[in-house]
């Protein structure tokens, strides 16, 4: 079983250290702040570091991988652990602060149901409103016996100073380009177009996903031989259809994600028509098609929904055909 040990996470080698001596000593605090920017791994660290602390035959302080516990980690199903949803940014202010201190507050001096200890995780704390934040300080100020709070955020800065006083903070740096790489190699991308993806994925897993997964196929179809329906539902069937990732802890919605995500697919058709530009075939027909690429990105930053911008850029080439 892959990505549930410390040992596995890419690319944040001094935090990883640091929270296997802790925790091989048993002396991993009641509230650990993971703070890093957006892509940096931070739900990765806050998983293999739940493992680890559930983890019934831990190896040097890691996870096994492989018992029970590691297992109902992996799958998001272990009852010991309780996170914050991914409806949080988007849940009313009030109904919020109250599952907050019902859940998170009231239900820290419930009794484990597996172990001896359970894993709060509270992602994007930077980002929760003072009424959320209040709601959590008086549990954090005294953190029930065998409770781990684990905390995320992009920086430490936007925190209640109450809360972040209490919590050993974890910094995690943004990943480089061999980790970029590693993360790529290990969702399957062949190693030399790993390496190509990493130096455009906008230094972040959440970057590298939308590349990973860009339906280049249809928009080189749209870029080249004009608009057809069925190219444009093809990218649009491709857009996320919900906000994922780290994009809720800032309080992204969906159409920005979505928005995000086309723009991400056409700076990867950019790149490959960039490559074009020298070739005498193809030259004067991919630096026409690189001038639509910037026009639907134009499009993109004005707020025009996927589906013209799509339309928009498959008639542009239409026109350009005609025009020859
Ligand atoms: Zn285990």
């Amino acid at each position: 079983m892959t990505g549930v040990r410390l040992a596995e996470v890419l690319g944040q080698g001094a935090a990883v250290r640091l929270l296997l001596r802790l925790n091989s000593r048993n002396r991993l605090p009641p509230i650990l702040l993971l703070a890093g920017p957006p892509g940096s791994g931070r739900r990765t660290l806050a998983r293999a570091l739940t493992a680890a602390l559930l983890c019934k035959e831990p190896v040097a302080g890691d996870a096994c991988g492989h018992c029970e516990s590691c297992r109902l980690v992996a799958q998001g199903d272990h009852p010991d652990v309780l996170a914050t949803s991914h409806e949080t940014e988007i849940a009313s202010r009030k109904d919020e602060a109250e599952r907050i201190r019902e859940e998170f507050v009231l239900g820290a001096y419930d009794s484990p149901l597996m172990g001896e200890r359970r894993v709060f995780i509270i992602h994007g704390i930077d980002h929760f409103l003072k009424s959320w934040s209040n709601a959590l300080l008086k549990v954090l100020e005294e953190p029930p016996r065998g409770v781990t709070f684990l905390l995320t955020a992009g920086s430490a800065d936007g925190i209640l100073a109450t809360i972040r006083s209490r919590a050993q903070i974890v910094r995690l740096a943004p990943l480089d380009h061999a980790a970029l790489t590693a993360v790529l190699v290990r969702q399957g991308v062949p190693g030399n177009e790993a390496g190509q993806l990493a130096s455009h994925g906008s230094g972040s897993h959440r970057g590298l996903r939308r590349l990973a997964s860009a339906p280049l196929e249809p928009l080189r179809h749209l870029a080249q031989e004009g608009l057809r329906s069925e190219w444009v539902l093809a990218v649009l069937a491709a857009l996320p259809t919900k906000v994922q990732g780290d994009g809720e802890e800032h309080g992204a919605t969906l159409a920005m994600e979505q928005r995000a995500t086309l723009k991400g697919w056409f700076a990867a058709l950019a790149q490959e028509l960039r490559r074009d530009l020298r070739d005498p075939q193809r030259g004067e027909a991919a630096a026409d098609a690189l001038g639509r690429c910037q026009a639907a990105d134009r499009d993109l930053a004005r707020n025009i929904a996927p589906r013209l911008v799509l339309e928009g850029f498959g008639l542009a080439a239409l026109e350009t055909q005609l025009r020859r």
